[in-house]
């Protein structure tokens, strides 16, 4: 599956990588490859912001606006049971958010 174009909010430090794999253990979505004993992005685009391997990275080499968006908003709502809102309701006609 793959997300809005180049809207991810994912960066990456190749200088900081130490090639520990754990941004690949744990990426749901195979964002992560190691080559060369550093991790590489393979598509930027797969990325759904989880926040997973910017947590599990202890060189710091990544970063990631986690938590945040549509992504999260279902992500909380298969895990709570309720239904998905990200906080973009506009409050002023009364519609749900964009969920
Ligand atoms: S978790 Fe961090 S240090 Fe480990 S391979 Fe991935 S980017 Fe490199
Ligand atoms: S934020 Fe989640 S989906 Fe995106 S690269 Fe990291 S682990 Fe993979």
């Amino acid at each position: 599956m793959k997300y809005l174009a180049k809207a991810a909010t994912l960066d990456y430090d190749a200088g900081k990588c130490t090639g520990c794999r754990m941004c690949v253990e744990v990426c749901p979505h195979q964002v992560f490859v190691i080559e060369n004993r550093r991790a590489r992005i393979t598509d930027i685009d797969r990325c759904m912001e989880c926040g997973a391997c910017a947590l599990n990275c202890e060189a710091g080499a990544i970063s990631v606006d986690a938590g945040v968006g549509c992504a999260s908003a279902i992500i909380n709502g298969m895990l709570t049971g309720g239904e998905p809102t990200c906080g973009c309701d506009s409050g002023e006609s009364g519609s749900s958010s964009c969920c």
